[in-house]
Protein backbone atom coordinates (compact mmCIF):
# COMPACT_ATOMS: atom_id res chain seq x y z
CA UNK A 1 0.00 0.00 0.00
CA UNK A 2 1.44 3.56 -0.93
CA UNK A 3 1.67 5.99 1.43
CA UNK A 4 -1.27 8.18 -0.64
CA UNK A 5 -3.74 5.35 -0.06
CA UNK A 6 -2.08 4.67 3.48
CA UNK A 7 -3.17 8.59 4.38
CA UNK A 8 -6.74 8.40 2.82
CA UNK A 9 -7.89 4.97 4.02
CA UNK A 10 -6.63 6.47 7.63
CA UNK A 11 -9.08 9.24 7.35
CA UNK A 12 -11.73 6.85 6.25
CA UNK A 13 -12.09 5.26 9.69
CA UNK A 14 -15.13 5.94 11.62
CA UNK A 15 -15.16 9.38 13.58
CA UNK A 16 -13.80 8.95 16.98
CA UNK A 17 -14.92 11.21 19.55
CA UNK A 18 -11.93 12.61 20.16
CA UNK A 19 -12.26 14.16 16.43
CA UNK A 20 -16.28 14.97 17.08
CA UNK A 21 -14.73 17.31 19.78
CA UNK A 22 -12.88 19.20 17.23
CA UNK A 23 -15.10 19.55 14.10
CA UNK A 24 -13.29 22.71 12.70
CA UNK A 25 -10.14 20.77 12.65
CA UNK A 26 -9.34 21.06 8.61
CA UNK A 27 -7.60 17.71 7.20
CA UNK A 28 -6.24 17.82 3.70
CA UNK A 29 -6.57 15.08 1.54
CA UNK A 30 -4.57 14.32 -2.10
CA UNK A 31 -6.78 12.49 -4.54
CA UNK A 32 -5.29 9.28 -5.86
CA UNK A 33 -6.84 9.76 -9.13
CA UNK A 34 -6.09 13.82 -9.69
CA UNK A 35 -3.73 14.02 -7.31
CA UNK A 36 -5.17 17.49 -5.80
CA UNK A 37 -5.41 18.29 -2.31
CA UNK A 38 -9.24 18.19 -1.40
CA UNK A 39 -10.37 18.97 2.50
CA UNK A 40 -11.82 16.53 4.24
CA UNK A 41 -15.17 17.80 4.60
CA UNK A 42 -15.50 19.09 1.16
CA UNK A 43 -15.01 15.00 0.55
CA UNK A 44 -17.06 13.87 3.26
CA UNK A 45 -20.07 15.90 1.62
CA UNK A 46 -19.01 14.49 -1.71
CA UNK A 47 -19.52 10.78 -0.33
CA UNK A 48 -15.68 10.33 -0.60
CA UNK A 49 -16.21 11.20 -4.71
CA UNK A 50 -13.42 13.56 -5.81
CA UNK A 51 -15.37 16.64 -6.58
CA UNK A 52 -12.76 17.75 -9.50
CA UNK A 53 -12.15 14.43 -11.07
CA UNK A 54 -14.82 11.84 -9.79
CA UNK A 55 -12.73 9.20 -8.81
CA UNK A 56 -14.38 7.33 -6.14
CA UNK A 57 -12.49 6.57 -2.89
CA UNK A 58 -12.90 3.80 -0.97
CA UNK A 59 -15.06 4.24 2.39
CA UNK A 60 -14.88 1.77 5.30
CA UNK A 61 -17.69 -0.99 5.56
CA UNK A 62 -19.45 1.35 8.65
CA UNK A 63 -19.53 4.51 6.88
CA UNK A 64 -21.02 2.59 3.00
CA UNK A 65 -24.08 1.74 5.45
CA UNK A 66 -24.40 5.57 6.93
CA UNK A 67 -24.61 6.63 2.98
CA UNK A 68 -26.80 3.96 2.50
CA UNK A 69 -29.08 2.87 4.71
CA UNK A 70 -31.89 5.15 5.31
CA UNK A 71 -31.09 7.12 8.84
CA UNK A 72 -32.18 5.34 11.81
CA UNK A 73 -33.45 2.07 10.28
CA UNK A 74 -30.06 0.03 10.28
CA UNK A 75 -30.57 -3.59 12.10
CA UNK A 76 -27.04 -4.87 12.87
CA UNK A 77 -26.72 -8.85 12.80
CA UNK A 78 -23.86 -10.58 14.56
CA UNK A 79 -21.83 -7.32 15.49
CA UNK A 80 -19.97 -9.34 18.08
CA UNK A 81 -18.54 -12.68 16.11
CA UNK A 82 -15.03 -12.42 16.12
CA UNK A 83 -11.97 -14.91 14.48
CA UNK A 84 -9.92 -17.33 16.50
CA UNK A 85 -6.41 -17.88 15.70
CA UNK A 86 -7.24 -21.61 15.17
CA UNK A 87 -4.33 -22.73 13.03
CA UNK A 88 -1.79 -20.91 15.35
CA UNK A 89 -0.74 -19.34 11.93
CA UNK A 90 2.49 -16.70 12.37
CA UNK A 91 1.73 -13.56 13.39
CA UNK A 92 -1.94 -13.90 12.87
CA UNK A 93 -3.12 -12.74 16.17
CA UNK A 94 -1.47 -9.57 16.17
CA UNK A 95 -2.72 -9.03 12.59
CA UNK A 96 -6.33 -9.53 14.24
CA UNK A 97 -5.57 -7.28 17.44
CA UNK A 98 -3.95 -4.75 15.03
CA UNK A 99 -6.90 -4.61 12.42
CA UNK A 100 -9.58 -4.56 15.33
CA UNK A 101 -7.93 -1.60 17.35
CA UNK A 102 -7.48 0.35 14.06
CA UNK A 103 -11.13 -0.27 12.44
CA UNK A 104 -12.79 -0.41 15.74
CA UNK A 105 -14.82 -3.70 14.01
CA UNK A 106 -14.55 -7.33 14.69
CA UNK A 107 -14.28 -8.22 11.68
CA UNK A 108 -14.24 -7.49 7.96
CA UNK A 109 -18.02 -7.02 7.17
CA UNK A 110 -21.09 -5.35 8.77
CA UNK A 111 -24.66 -7.14 8.28
CA UNK A 112 -27.91 -6.03 9.12
CA UNK A 113 -31.28 -5.49 7.97
CA UNK A 114 -32.74 -1.73 6.96
CA UNK A 115 -34.40 0.32 4.26
CA UNK A 116 -32.89 1.64 1.41
CA UNK A 117 -34.90 4.46 -0.34
CA UNK A 118 -37.60 3.43 1.78
CA UNK A 119 -37.11 0.01 0.80
CA UNK A 120 -36.72 -3.09 3.65
CA UNK A 121 -33.96 -5.13 2.97
CA UNK A 122 -30.99 -7.26 4.60
CA UNK A 123 -27.43 -5.96 3.63
CA UNK A 124 -23.81 -6.52 3.94
CA UNK A 125 -21.40 -4.11 3.73
CA UNK A 126 -17.59 -5.28 3.66
CA UNK A 127 -14.58 -3.36 4.89
CA UNK A 128 -11.24 -3.15 3.50
CA UNK A 129 -9.93 -1.55 6.68
CA UNK A 130 -10.00 -4.92 7.99
CA UNK A 131 -7.18 -7.17 6.41
CA UNK A 132 -8.47 -5.55 3.44
CA UNK A 133 -11.96 -7.22 3.45
CA UNK A 134 -10.04 -10.53 3.45
CA UNK A 135 -12.86 -13.08 3.95
CA UNK A 136 -11.82 -16.00 6.83
CA UNK A 137 -14.56 -17.83 9.03
CA UNK A 138 -16.30 -14.54 10.27
CA UNK A 139 -16.91 -12.91 6.84
CA UNK A 140 -18.00 -16.34 5.39
CA UNK A 141 -20.29 -17.13 8.64
CA UNK A 142 -21.58 -13.45 9.47
CA UNK A 143 -22.66 -13.43 5.10
CA UNK A 144 -23.99 -16.76 4.96
CA UNK A 145 -26.73 -16.10 8.60
CA UNK A 146 -27.60 -13.07 6.31
CA UNK A 147 -28.84 -14.60 3.24
CA UNK A 148 -30.59 -17.50 5.56
CA UNK A 149 -32.60 -14.75 7.79
CA UNK A 150 -33.45 -12.97 4.87
CA UNK A 151 -34.76 -15.89 3.20
CA UNK A 152 -36.81 -17.09 6.31
CA UNK A 153 -38.19 -13.23 6.56
CA UNK A 154 -38.69 -12.81 2.84
CA UNK A 155 -36.19 -10.18 2.50
CA UNK A 156 -34.34 -9.01 -0.65
CA UNK A 157 -30.43 -8.94 -0.28
CA UNK A 158 -28.35 -5.89 -1.69
CA UNK A 159 -24.44 -6.80 -0.76
CA UNK A 160 -21.57 -4.42 -1.02
CA UNK A 161 -18.22 -6.11 -1.78
CA UNK A 162 -14.42 -4.97 -1.18
CA UNK A 163 -12.19 -7.66 -0.29
CA UNK A 164 -8.52 -9.03 -1.08
CA UNK A 165 -10.18 -12.67 -1.64
CA UNK A 166 -9.43 -15.63 0.88
CA UNK A 167 -7.91 -14.94 4.38
CA UNK A 168 -4.96 -17.51 4.09
CA UNK A 169 -4.12 -17.31 7.91
CA UNK A 170 -7.46 -19.58 8.04
CA UNK A 171 -6.56 -21.80 5.82
CA UNK A 172 -8.70 -24.37 3.60
CA UNK A 173 -11.06 -23.39 5.71
CA UNK A 174 -11.24 -19.74 4.63
CA UNK A 175 -11.74 -21.56 0.98
CA UNK A 176 -14.75 -23.34 2.40
CA UNK A 177 -16.79 -19.92 3.19
CA UNK A 178 -16.68 -19.50 -0.67
CA UNK A 179 -18.89 -22.74 -1.18
CA UNK A 180 -20.91 -22.03 2.36
CA UNK A 181 -21.96 -18.69 1.56
CA UNK A 182 -22.76 -19.60 -2.59
CA UNK A 183 -25.11 -22.61 -1.39
CA UNK A 184 -27.03 -20.06 1.25
CA UNK A 185 -27.40 -17.83 -1.93
CA UNK A 186 -28.83 -20.44 -4.16
CA UNK A 187 -31.55 -21.15 -1.36
CA UNK A 188 -32.09 -17.51 -1.22
CA UNK A 189 -32.75 -17.57 -4.45
CA UNK A 190 -34.76 -20.38 -4.97
CA UNK A 191 -37.10 -19.07 -2.56
CA UNK A 192 -37.69 -15.93 -5.17
CA UNK A 193 -35.89 -13.44 -3.77
CA UNK A 194 -33.91 -10.60 -5.29
CA UNK A 195 -29.81 -10.52 -4.69
CA UNK A 196 -28.13 -7.36 -5.36
CA UNK A 197 -24.54 -6.78 -5.26
CA UNK A 198 -22.26 -4.20 -5.50
CA UNK A 199 -18.97 -3.88 -6.37
CA UNK A 200 -16.57 -1.56 -5.04
CA UNK A 201 -12.55 -0.86 -5.37
CA UNK A 202 -10.94 -3.75 -5.19
CA UNK A 203 -13.19 -6.79 -5.44
CA UNK A 204 -10.72 -9.57 -6.15
CA UNK A 205 -10.06 -13.57 -5.28
CA UNK A 206 -12.53 -15.76 -3.24
CA UNK A 207 -15.12 -13.37 -3.11
CA UNK A 208 -14.97 -12.26 -6.75
CA UNK A 209 -15.20 -16.21 -7.23
CA UNK A 210 -18.17 -16.62 -5.44
CA UNK A 211 -20.81 -14.14 -3.89
CA UNK A 212 -19.75 -11.03 -5.42
CA UNK A 213 -20.84 -12.60 -9.20
CA UNK A 214 -23.65 -14.57 -8.00
CA UNK A 215 -26.29 -11.25 -8.21
CA UNK A 216 -29.12 -11.22 -9.85
CA UNK A 217 -28.43 -7.83 -10.73
CA UNK A 218 -24.56 -6.81 -10.45
CA UNK A 219 -24.14 -3.46 -9.71
CA UNK A 220 -20.45 -1.59 -10.04
CA UNK A 221 -18.94 1.57 -9.01
CA UNK A 222 -17.09 3.25 -11.60
CA UNK A 223 -13.69 2.67 -12.06
CA UNK A 224 -13.84 -0.19 -9.32
CA UNK A 225 -10.87 -3.10 -9.50
CA UNK A 226 -13.18 -6.42 -9.77
CA UNK A 227 -10.69 -9.55 -11.02
CA UNK A 228 -10.05 -13.28 -9.64
CA UNK A 229 -6.40 -12.58 -10.14
CA UNK A 230 -4.73 -9.30 -8.82
CA UNK A 231 -3.41 -7.50 -12.04
CA UNK A 232 0.54 -8.11 -10.38
CA UNK A 233 -0.71 -11.93 -10.71
CA UNK A 234 -1.21 -11.62 -14.07
CA UNK A 235 1.19 -9.94 -15.22
CA UNK A 236 3.48 -11.58 -13.55
CA UNK A 237 2.27 -14.89 -15.04
CA UNK A 238 1.49 -13.79 -18.34
CA UNK A 239 4.65 -11.37 -18.29
CA UNK A 240 2.82 -9.02 -20.61
CA UNK A 241 1.77 -5.45 -19.50
CA UNK A 242 -1.77 -4.85 -19.31
CA UNK A 243 -4.00 -2.23 -21.48
CA UNK A 244 -5.05 0.65 -19.32
CA UNK A 245 -8.50 -0.32 -17.87
CA UNK A 246 -8.08 -3.32 -17.04
CA UNK A 247 -10.40 -5.17 -14.48
CA UNK A 248 -12.06 -1.75 -14.06
CA UNK A 249 -15.70 -1.48 -13.63
CA UNK A 250 -16.15 -0.33 -17.11
CA UNK A 251 -14.01 -3.23 -18.73
CA UNK A 252 -16.43 -5.55 -16.76
CA UNK A 253 -19.40 -4.30 -18.30
CA UNK A 254 -17.66 -4.39 -22.13
CA UNK A 255 -16.97 -8.36 -21.32
CA UNK A 256 -20.51 -8.82 -20.00
CA UNK A 257 -20.05 -9.52 -16.19
CA UNK A 258 -21.95 -6.27 -15.28
CA UNK A 259 -25.44 -4.86 -15.62
CA UNK A 260 -24.51 -1.39 -14.93
CA UNK A 261 -22.11 0.70 -13.12
CA UNK A 262 -24.11 3.00 -10.94
CA UNK A 263 -22.25 6.58 -9.21
CA UNK A 264 -22.20 7.05 -5.60
CA UNK A 265 -24.59 9.67 -5.36
CA UNK A 266 -26.95 7.46 -7.44
CA UNK A 267 -26.64 4.18 -5.70
CA UNK A 268 -29.29 4.61 -2.94
CA UNK A 269 -31.76 5.59 -5.80
CA UNK A 270 -30.72 3.18 -8.57
CA UNK A 271 -31.40 0.63 -5.75
CA UNK A 272 -34.34 1.55 -4.31
CA UNK A 273 -35.89 1.26 -7.60
CA UNK A 274 -34.44 -1.61 -8.30
CA UNK A 275 -36.00 -3.40 -4.65
CA UNK A 276 -39.78 -2.31 -6.10
CA UNK A 277 -39.01 -3.01 -9.81
CA UNK A 278 -38.31 -6.79 -8.57
CA UNK A 279 -41.69 -7.08 -5.83
CA UNK A 280 -43.29 -6.45 -9.76
CA UNK A 281 -43.99 -2.55 -8.58
CA UNK A 282 -43.58 0.82 -10.73
CA UNK A 283 -41.29 2.86 -8.96
CA UNK A 284 -42.08 6.34 -7.61
CA UNK A 285 -39.81 9.43 -8.86
CA UNK A 286 -37.77 7.14 -10.78
CA UNK A 287 -34.23 7.98 -12.15
CA UNK A 288 -35.10 5.84 -15.17
CA UNK A 289 -38.56 7.04 -15.74
CA UNK A 290 -39.12 8.21 -19.12
CA UNK A 291 -40.50 11.58 -20.12
CA UNK A 292 -42.44 11.68 -23.88
CA UNK A 293 -41.70 15.11 -24.74
CA UNK A 294 -42.84 15.50 -28.82
CA UNK A 295 -39.77 16.07 -31.04
CA UNK A 296 -40.67 19.38 -32.67
CA UNK A 297 -38.67 18.79 -35.67
CA UNK A 298 -36.74 15.65 -36.60
CA UNK A 299 -36.90 12.30 -37.12
CA UNK A 300 -40.93 10.78 -36.56
CA UNK A 301 -42.09 14.52 -35.63
CA UNK A 302 -44.64 14.07 -37.95
CA UNK A 303 -45.45 10.85 -40.13
CA UNK A 304 -44.16 11.13 -43.56
CA UNK A 305 -46.47 10.64 -46.57
CA UNK A 306 -44.94 6.85 -47.12
CA UNK A 307 -46.91 5.89 -50.55
CA UNK A 308 -49.32 2.82 -49.81
CA UNK A 309 -46.51 0.23 -50.28
CA UNK A 310 -46.85 -1.94 -54.18
CA UNK A 311 -45.36 -4.39 -53.36
CA UNK A 312 -44.32 -6.99 -50.67
CA UNK A 313 -40.69 -5.93 -51.63
CA UNK A 314 -41.54 -2.49 -51.25
CA UNK A 315 -42.52 -3.25 -47.56
CA UNK A 316 -39.53 -5.09 -47.25
CA UNK A 317 -37.88 -1.87 -48.28
CA UNK A 318 -39.41 -0.03 -45.87
CA UNK A 319 -38.46 -1.84 -43.24
CA UNK A 320 -35.04 -1.01 -44.06
CA UNK A 321 -35.80 2.81 -44.22
CA UNK A 322 -33.91 5.30 -41.85
CA UNK A 323 -37.12 6.58 -40.91
CA UNK A 324 -38.55 4.09 -39.39
CA UNK A 325 -39.14 4.25 -35.37
CA UNK A 326 -36.17 1.84 -34.11
CA UNK A 327 -36.75 -0.81 -31.69
CA UNK A 328 -35.88 1.16 -28.84
CA UNK A 329 -37.71 4.21 -29.96
CA UNK A 330 -40.32 2.52 -29.40
CA UNK A 331 -39.96 1.08 -26.02
CA UNK A 332 -38.86 5.29 -25.34
CA UNK A 333 -41.80 6.16 -26.07
CA UNK A 334 -44.42 3.35 -25.07
CA UNK A 335 -42.85 2.72 -21.27
CA UNK A 336 -43.09 5.11 -18.61
CA UNK A 337 -39.67 4.05 -17.53
CA UNK A 338 -36.78 1.62 -18.25
CA UNK A 339 -33.97 0.66 -16.58
CA UNK A 340 -31.52 -0.93 -19.31
CA UNK A 341 -29.16 -4.06 -17.93
CA UNK A 342 -26.20 -5.24 -19.45
CA UNK A 343 -24.07 -8.38 -20.17
CA UNK A 344 -24.26 -12.06 -21.10
CA UNK A 345 -22.61 -13.04 -18.01
CA UNK A 346 -19.92 -15.02 -20.29
CA UNK A 347 -18.31 -12.86 -23.08
CA UNK A 348 -19.51 -9.73 -23.61
CA UNK A 349 -22.63 -7.17 -24.23
CA UNK A 350 -23.83 -7.16 -27.51
CA UNK A 351 -25.40 -3.56 -28.20
CA UNK A 352 -27.51 -5.35 -30.83
CA UNK A 353 -30.06 -6.20 -28.11
CA UNK A 354 -31.35 -3.81 -25.36
CA UNK A 355 -32.44 -5.53 -22.48
CA UNK A 356 -33.81 -4.36 -19.50
CA UNK A 357 -36.87 -3.92 -17.18
CA UNK A 358 -39.50 -1.71 -18.25
CA UNK A 359 -42.87 -0.27 -16.76
CA UNK A 360 -46.20 0.90 -18.25
CA UNK A 361 -49.30 1.68 -16.64
CA UNK A 362 -49.14 -0.45 -13.42
CA UNK A 363 -47.21 -2.75 -15.34
CA UNK A 364 -44.17 -4.11 -14.93
CA UNK A 365 -42.12 -6.27 -17.52
CA UNK A 366 -38.49 -7.41 -18.83
CA UNK A 367 -38.50 -5.76 -22.39
CA UNK A 368 -35.81 -7.47 -24.88
CA UNK A 369 -35.37 -5.17 -27.98
CA UNK A 370 -33.31 -5.53 -31.19
CA UNK A 371 -31.86 -2.17 -31.85
CA UNK A 372 -30.44 -1.15 -35.05
CA UNK A 373 -29.61 2.19 -34.09
CA UNK A 374 -30.59 5.20 -35.68
CA UNK A 375 -27.27 6.95 -37.31
CA UNK A 376 -24.58 6.04 -38.76
CA UNK A 377 -22.24 5.61 -35.88
CA UNK A 378 -24.94 4.20 -33.66
CA UNK A 379 -25.32 2.23 -36.59
CA UNK A 380 -22.66 0.86 -36.59
CA UNK A 381 -22.30 0.76 -32.72
CA UNK A 382 -25.42 -1.50 -32.85
CA UNK A 383 -23.71 -3.62 -35.82
CA UNK A 384 -27.01 -2.57 -37.78
CA UNK A 385 -29.42 -4.91 -35.47
CA UNK A 386 -27.55 -8.01 -36.38
CA UNK A 387 -27.25 -9.95 -32.90
CA UNK A 388 -23.83 -11.96 -32.39
CA UNK A 389 -24.76 -15.45 -29.83
CA UNK A 390 -23.99 -12.74 -26.79
CA UNK A 391 -26.55 -10.53 -27.48
CA UNK A 392 -29.32 -13.91 -27.35
CA UNK A 393 -27.49 -14.78 -24.37
CA UNK A 394 -28.23 -11.95 -22.83
CA UNK A 395 -31.42 -11.91 -23.97
CA UNK A 396 -32.23 -15.55 -22.41
CA UNK A 397 -30.29 -14.51 -18.87
CA UNK A 398 -32.94 -11.83 -18.77
CA UNK A 399 -35.69 -14.14 -19.72
CA UNK A 400 -34.67 -16.54 -16.85
CA UNK A 401 -34.30 -13.66 -14.96
CA UNK A 402 -38.19 -12.39 -15.78
CA UNK A 403 -39.33 -15.93 -14.98
CA UNK A 404 -37.86 -16.18 -11.17
CA UNK A 405 -39.15 -12.87 -11.06
CA UNK A 406 -42.65 -13.62 -12.12
CA UNK A 407 -42.63 -10.71 -15.07
CA UNK A 408 -44.08 -11.27 -18.50
CA UNK A 409 -41.48 -10.99 -21.23
CA UNK A 410 -42.07 -8.34 -24.22
CA UNK A 411 -39.70 -8.70 -27.37
CA UNK A 412 -39.52 -5.99 -29.80
CA UNK A 413 -37.69 -8.25 -33.23
CA UNK A 414 -36.38 -5.83 -35.84
CA UNK A 415 -33.13 -7.28 -37.54
CA UNK A 416 -32.28 -8.65 -40.89
CA UNK A 417 -30.63 -12.03 -39.35
CA UNK A 418 -28.20 -13.33 -36.66
CA UNK A 419 -24.65 -12.07 -37.37
CA UNK A 420 -22.63 -14.04 -39.97
CA UNK A 421 -19.39 -13.67 -38.91
CA UNK A 422 -16.08 -16.01 -37.52
CA UNK A 423 -16.67 -14.74 -33.94
CA UNK A 424 -20.05 -15.48 -34.02
CA UNK A 425 -19.67 -18.95 -35.40
CA UNK A 426 -16.70 -19.66 -32.79
CA UNK A 427 -19.04 -18.85 -29.83
CA UNK A 428 -21.87 -20.57 -31.09
CA UNK A 429 -24.47 -19.00 -33.19
CA UNK A 430 -26.53 -21.87 -33.95
CA UNK A 431 -25.82 -23.01 -30.28
CA UNK A 432 -27.28 -19.81 -28.73
CA UNK A 433 -30.64 -19.46 -31.03
CA UNK A 434 -31.06 -23.04 -30.47
CA UNK A 435 -30.97 -22.43 -26.96
CA UNK A 436 -33.36 -19.74 -27.02
CA UNK A 437 -35.84 -21.54 -28.62
CA UNK A 438 -35.80 -24.61 -26.48
CA UNK A 439 -35.68 -22.04 -23.25
CA UNK A 440 -38.39 -19.86 -24.56
CA UNK A 441 -40.43 -22.81 -25.28
CA UNK A 442 -41.04 -23.90 -21.40
CA UNK A 443 -40.29 -20.68 -20.20
CA UNK A 444 -43.04 -20.20 -16.95
CA UNK A 445 -43.77 -16.79 -18.07
CA UNK A 446 -46.30 -15.23 -20.62
CA UNK A 447 -44.15 -13.75 -23.63
CA UNK A 448 -45.26 -10.84 -26.21
CA UNK A 449 -43.00 -10.80 -29.31
CA UNK A 450 -43.39 -8.06 -31.95
CA UNK A 451 -41.91 -7.60 -35.07
CA UNK A 452 -41.62 -4.33 -36.00
CA UNK A 453 -39.37 -3.81 -38.81
CA UNK A 454 -37.35 -7.27 -40.58
CA UNK A 455 -37.95 -11.01 -39.10
CA UNK A 456 -35.10 -11.65 -40.47
CA UNK A 457 -34.80 -15.92 -40.31
CA UNK A 458 -33.57 -17.72 -37.17
CA UNK A 459 -31.95 -14.31 -35.61
CA UNK A 460 -35.79 -12.91 -35.29
CA UNK A 461 -36.98 -16.31 -34.37
CA UNK A 462 -34.82 -16.51 -31.16
CA UNK A 463 -36.69 -13.74 -29.53
CA UNK A 464 -40.17 -15.19 -31.26
CA UNK A 465 -41.43 -17.93 -29.90
CA UNK A 466 -44.32 -16.35 -27.70
CA UNK A 467 -47.93 -16.78 -26.75
CA UNK A 468 -48.41 -13.78 -28.91
CA UNK A 469 -46.64 -12.95 -32.05
CA UNK A 470 -47.62 -9.66 -32.95
CA UNK A 471 -46.61 -7.39 -36.37
CA UNK A 472 -46.43 -3.93 -37.79
CA UNK A 473 -48.48 -3.65 -40.61
CA UNK A 474 -45.65 -2.87 -42.48
CA UNK A 475 -43.28 -5.56 -40.80
CA UNK A 476 -42.08 -8.39 -42.75
CA UNK A 477 -40.88 -11.85 -41.30
CA UNK A 478 -39.15 -14.43 -43.48
CA UNK A 479 -37.08 -17.33 -43.32
CA UNK A 480 -34.64 -15.84 -45.91
CA UNK A 481 -34.06 -11.97 -47.30
CA UNK A 482 -36.03 -11.92 -50.65
CA UNK A 483 -32.57 -11.15 -52.20
CA UNK A 484 -31.00 -14.20 -50.67
CA UNK A 485 -33.60 -16.45 -51.95
CA UNK A 486 -33.29 -14.93 -55.16
CA UNK A 487 -29.66 -15.60 -55.35
CA UNK A 488 -29.70 -18.97 -54.30
CA UNK A 489 -32.99 -20.62 -56.32
CA UNK A 490 -32.47 -18.11 -59.54
CA UNK A 491 -28.94 -17.01 -59.47
CA UNK A 492 -30.26 -13.55 -59.95
CA UNK A 493 -30.73 -10.85 -56.63
CA UNK A 494 -32.45 -8.77 -59.53
CA UNK A 495 -35.86 -11.01 -58.89
CA UNK A 496 -36.06 -9.88 -55.42
CA UNK A 497 -39.00 -8.67 -55.60
CA UNK A 498 -40.67 -11.85 -57.23
CA UNK A 499 -39.18 -13.60 -54.68
CA UNK A 500 -40.52 -11.12 -51.50
CA UNK A 501 -44.07 -11.79 -53.78
CA UNK A 502 -43.41 -15.45 -53.19
CA UNK A 503 -42.34 -15.53 -49.96
CA UNK A 504 -45.57 -14.51 -48.51
CA UNK A 505 -43.20 -12.35 -45.80
CA UNK A 506 -46.02 -9.46 -45.21
CA UNK A 507 -48.07 -8.85 -42.22
CA UNK A 508 -51.19 -10.16 -43.55
CA UNK A 509 -49.68 -12.77 -45.45
CA UNK A 510 -48.89 -14.29 -42.18
CA UNK A 511 -51.69 -13.59 -40.41
CA UNK A 512 -54.00 -15.82 -43.20
CA UNK A 513 -50.99 -18.22 -43.07
CA UNK A 514 -51.88 -18.63 -39.32
CA UNK A 515 -48.18 -18.11 -38.19
CA UNK A 516 -48.64 -14.68 -36.59
CA UNK A 517 -51.56 -13.71 -34.20
CA UNK A 518 -52.52 -10.19 -34.77
CA UNK A 519 -51.48 -6.55 -36.78
CA UNK A 520 -50.67 -3.50 -35.98
CA UNK A 521 -51.32 -1.15 -38.61
CA UNK A 522 -48.33 1.35 -38.55
CA UNK A 523 -48.84 3.47 -42.14
CA UNK A 524 -49.05 6.91 -41.59
CA UNK A 525 -48.72 7.18 -37.62
CA UNK A 526 -46.03 9.13 -35.71
CA UNK A 527 -43.47 7.01 -34.31
CA UNK A 528 -44.85 7.74 -30.88
CA UNK A 529 -48.36 6.79 -32.14
CA UNK A 530 -47.09 3.58 -33.15
CA UNK A 531 -45.41 2.98 -30.04
CA UNK A 532 -48.61 3.34 -27.95
CA UNK A 533 -51.09 1.30 -30.63
CA UNK A 534 -48.09 -1.65 -30.15
CA UNK A 535 -48.07 -1.25 -26.19
CA UNK A 536 -51.70 -1.20 -25.89
CA UNK A 537 -51.77 -4.37 -28.13
CA UNK A 538 -48.94 -5.72 -25.89
CA UNK A 539 -51.24 -4.80 -22.65
CA UNK A 540 -53.99 -6.37 -24.21
CA UNK A 541 -52.61 -9.91 -24.76
CA UNK A 542 -50.91 -9.60 -21.24
CA UNK A 543 -53.77 -9.17 -20.04
CA UNK A 544 -55.44 -12.27 -21.36
CA UNK A 545 -52.08 -14.45 -20.53
CA UNK A 546 -51.91 -13.04 -17.25
CA UNK A 547 -55.28 -15.18 -16.40
CA UNK A 548 -53.63 -18.63 -17.55
CA UNK A 549 -52.12 -20.93 -14.82
CA UNK A 550 -48.82 -21.74 -15.85
CA UNK A 551 -49.12 -25.34 -16.78
CA UNK A 552 -52.55 -23.81 -19.37
CA UNK A 553 -49.63 -21.37 -20.50
CA UNK A 554 -47.14 -23.04 -21.57
CA UNK A 555 -49.43 -25.92 -22.97
CA UNK A 556 -51.23 -23.20 -25.97
CA UNK A 557 -47.86 -21.98 -26.65
CA UNK A 558 -46.71 -25.86 -27.62
CA UNK A 559 -50.13 -26.28 -29.24
CA UNK A 560 -49.82 -23.19 -31.06
CA UNK A 561 -46.32 -23.90 -32.58
CA UNK A 562 -47.22 -27.44 -33.04
CA UNK A 563 -49.95 -27.07 -35.19
CA UNK A 564 -48.24 -24.90 -37.40
CA UNK A 565 -47.44 -26.82 -41.09
CA UNK A 566 -49.33 -29.47 -40.01
CA UNK A 567 -52.40 -28.19 -41.57
CA UNK A 568 -50.60 -27.64 -44.93
CA UNK A 569 -49.13 -31.39 -45.66
CA UNK A 570 -51.16 -34.39 -47.00
CA UNK A 571 -50.38 -37.98 -47.45
CA UNK A 572 -49.80 -40.12 -50.32
ZN1 LIG B 1 -9.53 13.66 -8.00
Amino acid sequence: MSKREKSVNALESPVTEVEAEFPERHVLIKCPGCRRVIDQSKLSENLDVCPRCGRHLRVSGRKRMRITVDAGTFEEWDAGLAATDFLEFPGYAEKLAAAREKSHENDAVVCGRGKVGGQDCALFFMNAEFMMGSMGSVVGEKICRTFERARELGLPVVGFTVSGGARMQEGTTSLMQMAKVSAAVRRHSEAGLLYVTVLTDPTTGGVTASFAMEGDVILAEPGALVGFAGPRVVEQTTHKKLPAGFQRSEFLLEHGFCDLIVERRDMVATIAELLVLHRGEVPAGSPHALTHEEPRRGRGARPKRTPEPASAYDIVKLTRSTERATALELVERGLDGFVELHGDRLFADDAAVVAGIGWRGGRVMTVIAIERGNSTKERVRRNFGMAHPEGYRKALRLMRQAEKFHRPVLCLVDTSGAYCGIGAEERGQGEAIATNLVAMSGLETPIVSVVVGEGGSGGALALAVADRVLMLGSAAYSVVSPEGCASILWKDTKRADEAAAALRITASDLSELGLVDGVVPDLGLTHTEIAHDLMREVELALDELGGLSTGELLSRRYDKFRAMGGDRICSR
